[in-house]
Formats: C-alpha cells, sequence, structure tokens
C-alpha cells in the first residue's frame, strides 16, 4: 500500500564511511521525528535541509545513534512522497540499530526496488525509466553508465512517445474515416496510413539497429583470452586487469570456480572468460591448453588468441586456428620485445592483418592497437558517442520487433486496399506495444516481476 511508510537501508551492505537510511511515506518526517532529537524538530524543517542530531532510543531514553538527517518534502522527492534519509556510521551494527528503532515505528521495512516502484506509480518515472535505474545500479562500464542514466532522463521513452504520438494520429484518421465512410476518402486514408506506419517502422528499425550495440555495452563482450602455455596469457590478463579496473563477481553454485571478469578497453566492457584457469599461478600443461581453452572458446563472442612472436607457430596453435575459423578473432603476437620467429604468412590465411596485433606486455607495448582491433570488429571502427540511446533491454527489444510486425500487417493491408476497421487493429495493437515500454500500457503482474529484480534499498 502507498499509504504506508517504508524503510530500508540504501547503501551498500558492509563497512564503508556511512550508511544511509531512507525513509518513504506519509508517516516518514512524523514517525521519524519521535526518535531523533535536535536542535529544530524534525517536523517544523524547511524541505530540502539537513539536520544533525542523536537517535534516541524510546525505550531508554538514551542515545543510540549521532546521525545526520536529509529532510524532502512531498512532492520534491524520488518517490514523490515524504521522504527522510538518515546517515549514520559505516559500520553494520550502528546502522542496523537504528534500522530496528525505526521498525518498531509505524514503518515497515521496503520491498526491494519499492522506492522506485513508488517513483513510477506516483508517476514521478515511466517504466523504462525504472528499468535504466537497475541497468545504473548493475552497470559494469563507464558507457554503460551514460546510456543508462540516458535513459534515466527518458531518452528512450521520448523517442516512444514520439512514435505513439504519430500513430495516434493514424488512429484519429482511421476513426473519422469510420465514422463518416459516406466522404470516401478510403483510398486517400490508406496512403496516410502507409505514410504514418512505414515512418514508425523505419523509427522502430533504427532503435533496433542500436540493439547490438547496446547489448555489448551493457553486458560486455564475452572474451575468452587463449593461448599456449608460457605465451603471455596472465601478464596479459594481469595488465588489462591492473589498468583497467577488474570488477570481480564470484558466481556460486557453479562446478568449476569459474570467476567473470569484467574490464573496459576504450569504453568497451569485456567479460573475460574462465580468468581462474588464467589466473594460476602453476601452469599445468594439460589443463590450461588446447582442452581448456576449448571450454572458453565455444562460449566467447571474442576470442585473443595470444602466441608467442618469438617463436614460430606451434601445431597447437595451427590446429585451434582451424577450429575457430569463422569467428570474431584476435591475434595478439606478444613478446615483440624479442627477435621475432613467428610466421605473419601463416597467420595471415587465419586471420585479417588488421586484427593480428603485435604487442609487448612486459614493455607494456600494444595496448591501444588492441582496443582499436576490438573497436574495428564490434562497431565497424567507431563508438557512436553522440546519441547514446541504446536500446540494450531485451523487454524493449522484443516489444519494438512485435511493434514493427503489428505495423507491417498494418501497412500491407493498407496497401491492399483491406477495410479500415481491420487496419485499425493492427495500428492499435501496435500503439499498446510501444506503450507498454514506458509502461502506460504495461499489466501490474509485468511490473511488480520488473521491480522485483531490484535489490532492497532501491
Ligand atoms: P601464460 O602461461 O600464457 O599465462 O604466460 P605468462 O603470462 O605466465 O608468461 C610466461 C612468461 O613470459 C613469464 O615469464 C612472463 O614474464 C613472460 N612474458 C609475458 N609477456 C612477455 C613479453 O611481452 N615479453 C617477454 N620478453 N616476456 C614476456
Ligand atoms: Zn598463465
Amino acid at each position: 500500500m502507498l499509504s504506508e511508510t517504508i524503510a530500508a537501508i540504501s547503501t551498500a551492505v558492509g563497512e564503508g564511511g556511512i550508511a544511509v537510511i531512507r525513509v518513504s511515506g506519509p508517516e516518514a518526517i512524523s514517525e521519524v521525528a519521535q526518535l531523533f532529537r535536535s536542535k529544530t524538530p524534525l517536523t517544523e524543517a524547511a524541505t530540502h535541509t539537513v539536520h544533525y542530531g542523536f537517535i534516541i532510543d524510546p525505550a531508554s531514553g538514551e542515545k543510540a545513534e549521532e546521525v545526520l538527517v536529509t529532510l524532502m518534502r512531498a512532492p520534491r522527492s524520488f518517490t514523490t512522497e515524504d521522504v527522510v534519509e538518515i546517515s549514520t556510521h559505516g559500520g553494520v551494527v550502528s546502522v542496523q540499530r537504528v534500522m530496528d528503532l525505526l521498525l518498531q515505528q509505524k514503518i515497515r521495512l521496503a520491498e526491494p526496488g519499492e522506492f522506485t516502484k513508488r517513483a513510477f506509480l506516483n508517476g514521478r518515472i515511466d517504466l523504462s525509466q525504472a528499468e535504466a535505474v537497475i541497468d545504473l545500479i548493475r552497470s559494469k562500464s563507464n558507457k554503460a553508465f551514460s546510456i543508462a542514466l540516458k535513459q534515466v532522463e527518458g531518452s528512450l521513452s521520448g523517442k516512444i512517445r514520439l512514435l505513439r504520438q504519430t500513430l495516434l494520429e493514424a488512429l484519429a484518421h482511421i476513426e473519422v474515416n469510420i465514422d463518416y465512410p459516406e466522404h470516401d476518402v478510403e483510398s486517400l486514408t490508406a496512403e496516410f496510413i502507409k505514410d504514418k506506419t512505414g515512418l514508425v517502422m523505419s523509427e522502430i528499425d533504427s532503435l533496433l539497429r542500436t540493439a547490438e550495440q547496446g547489448k555489448i555495452l551493457r553486458e560486455g563482450i564475452t572474451t575468452a583470452i587463449v593461448g599456449r602455455p608460457n605465451v603471455g596469457k596472465s601478464s596479459l590478463l594481469n595488465s588489462l586487469a591492473h589498468d583497467n579496473k577488474a570488477i570481480v563477481t564470484d558466481i556460486p553454485g557453479t562446478t568449476r570456480d569459474v570467476i567473470e571478469e569484467y574490464i573496459t578497453l576504450n569504453h568497451i566492457p569485456l567479460k573475460l572468460l574462465d580468468t581462474a584457469g588464467i589466473r594460476e599461478t602453476m601452469d599445468v600443461v594439460e589443463r590450461i591448453g588446447v582442452e581448456r581453452s576449448r571450454n572458453a572458446v565455444t562460449e566467447a563472442d571474442l576470442i585473443l588468441l595470444v602466441v608467442n612472436a618469438s617463436e614460430p607457430l606451434h601445431p597447437d596453435e595451427i590446429e585451434l586456428l582451424e577450429q575457430i575459423r569463422g569467428r570474431q578473432l584476435i591475434v595478439i603476437m606478444n613478446k615483440m620485445d624479442l627477435p621475432s620467429q613467428v610466421d605473419r604468412e601463416v597467420l595471415s590465411r587465419y586471420v585479417a592483418d588488421d586484427l593480428i596485433v603485435p604487442m609487448s606486455v612486459k614493455d607494456d607495448q600494444g595496448v591501444n592497437d588492441l582496443e582499436n582491433a576490438i573497436s574495428k570488429l564490434f562497431f565497424s571502427g567507431k563508438l557512436e558517442s553522440g546519441d547514446l540511446t541504446y536500446v540494450s533491454n531485451v523487454r524493449h527489444i522484443a516489444l519494438l520487433k512485435k511493434a514493427k510486425q503489428s505495423l507491417q500487417d498494418a501497412y500491407e493491408a493498407a496497401d491492399m486496399l483491406v477495410p479500415i476497421d481491420m487496419i485499425q487493429i493492427d495500428v492499435r495493437l501496435a500503439w499498446e506495444q510501444l506503450g507498454e515500454i514506458v509502461g502506460d500500457t504495461a499489466h501490474d503482474a509485468l511490473i511488480d516481476q520488473i521491480f522485483s529484480q531490484f535489490c532492497l534499498g532501491k
């Protein structure tokens, strides 16, 4: 119920400098005020002000915690409700103590995503913006972050609204035609509908074209670093991870101890596969060799094959090259600081010249060339940086495809001068499908499902 007042710890779990508890709802101010002792009583304080004071345990009357309280009165807050944010010392114990005291008041623990859900239900943000908040929290690279941020600000919503407006015009036209059929504007209307649906379809197409890039930017390019023992895989990984702030996520429940590691190269996030194997200090030939490479290779979007440039190609490497023919492949000729022995001619039979990258990991040479090669492979050389309306959410992509199909049906029907009320059904369907993206026509179940993906406190 929106009339309830909710609270949750909004900062990450664990130790930090400070932790923030967010309280939202009609009773937020009055209930917190009962526990809070400060110079100005909270109930009398102006909106958007910060107050120093103490949380008091009402049972003992003792000070429980020294805090800063920020007050935001409705509707000028994230949820549009009265919001109180309590900053406590960062330790788990002190936050939890304040939280416990709050929950003894007329305040209940918020569900995951409930703050954002309220912002949505109160009309502060639309559904695609709410989903972008999830993306923001999870984003793995600067680029992904700015895309999500743009979406929070509503760039996708804005485009979708324009398209729906266009369809609405078409629908209005149809309506008039159905109401006054004697005007004999049937064929004119058909042309009008073809115009409008054609326009919207091509706009949808260009949004869908951004989807592939959006997916990459959001989830990262799944990348396998493979090669024979001692060519420099671990060194490369360490060097990339060191310079590019690796985010390591442990995925429990998998049989192998697979570690996913994210790095960003030139704003492109790479999700490195099977780094556990590569990271091993003792390189066990048979495990790290061809067998292990094979597993990682099948999953990868991008294969980085490292060879030792100071040695001739090995039969294992030729075999691997044969196997991965046709895949997205970059060959790294490592150890270029040593006299070169590798046969570039042979390599050229398997990979284009600009996808063979000479490097010396030891001397930190060639990382830029590697970045460029990856950009070339996945973004035809350039990453669009101006227009960041990348559609990257699977739900949005599916709806765009559905809407396009409905419009296609409408277009063809109009072309064959099918009775206008039949066409109307398809145009209306497309209009609804686009509406689902921004949440104007979304069902409760879908909305619940989306917000359940949030973590607590968001
Ligand atoms: P891996 O078995 O493929 O993971 O290879 P490592 O990263 O463990 O490297 C094997 C050896 O090659 C180590 O002694 C590294 O210091 C060395 N090495 C790595 N990169 C270079 C390089 O660019 N030049 C030279 N000369 N040695 C390198
Ligand atoms: Zn290694």
